[in-house]
């Protein structure tokens, strides 16, 4: 049986596509092994390359707000990784072939944790996570927030797609939209309420 540290070790001598020439850190994800929630971003960054963790940079830092603050969650909770484990020269989308080669890791951490839910972080994490259960994926704008179900591992496993941090940084007009799904989230995981309530939360 595959464990965490047995998946990161293999990352980190990697050599199944090219980006490990140019990285300078293998970036496996992190968190806890028995999380119910995971989440799934696209790539590493030039922070998280620097640093050898996910959602470490300025989109990470934003993540790791709605966790606290909306999710009522530490980072050390949830488990956090990416569909690509090496960063992509300039932040260049991830080719096919290095998805191709890379994805299985991925895999593997799903198997070892089987979280509950899994909350994918942009399109490109929500068209992988779609098709490799089948599922249709009809574009992030029209995805997003929308919780999908299916079975897995013995349970019913949730599938909600947000728009990627990043994205939200750049465009903050989607900000509202993006706590929105978090609070969704939320109240999937069962916080009614977040770590830090406003009125609202109590309407
Ligand atoms: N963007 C991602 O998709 N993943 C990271 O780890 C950082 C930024």
């Amino acid at each position: 049986m595959d464990s965490l540290e047995d998946i990161e070790r293999e990352i980190k001598s990697c050599r199944k596509c090219k980006l490990w020439i140019s990285k300078t850190n293998y970036v496996p994800g992190e968190g806890n092994p028995n999380a119910d929630i995971i989440f799934i971003g696209e790539a590493p960054g030039r922070e998280e390359d620097k640093q050898g963790r996910p959602f470490v940079g300025n989109a990470g830092k934003l993540l790791t707000e709605m966790i606290e603050k909306i999710l009522g969650l530490k980072r050390n909770d949830v488990f956090i990784a990416n569909i690509l484990k090496c960063r992509p020269p300039n932040n260049r989308d991830p080719l096919p072939e290095e998805i191709e080669a890379c994805s299985p890791y991925l895999l593997r951490q799903l198997e070892v944790i089987k979280p509950s839910i899994i909350v994918c972080l942009g399109r490109y994490s929500a068209n992988f996570i779609f098709n490799l259960f089948g599922l249709d994926f009809p574009g992030i704008s029209k995805a997003r927030g929308q919780v999908r179900e299916i079975d897995k591992w013995g349970k019913k496993v949730k599938i909600i797609p947000v728009y990627h941090p990043a994205a939200v940084l750049y465009r903050p007009q989607l900000k509202d939209v993006f706590e929105s799904d978090f609070k969704k989230i939320a109240k999937l995981l069962g916080h009614k309420r977040s770590a830090n309530p406003t009125l609202l939360d109590f309407l």
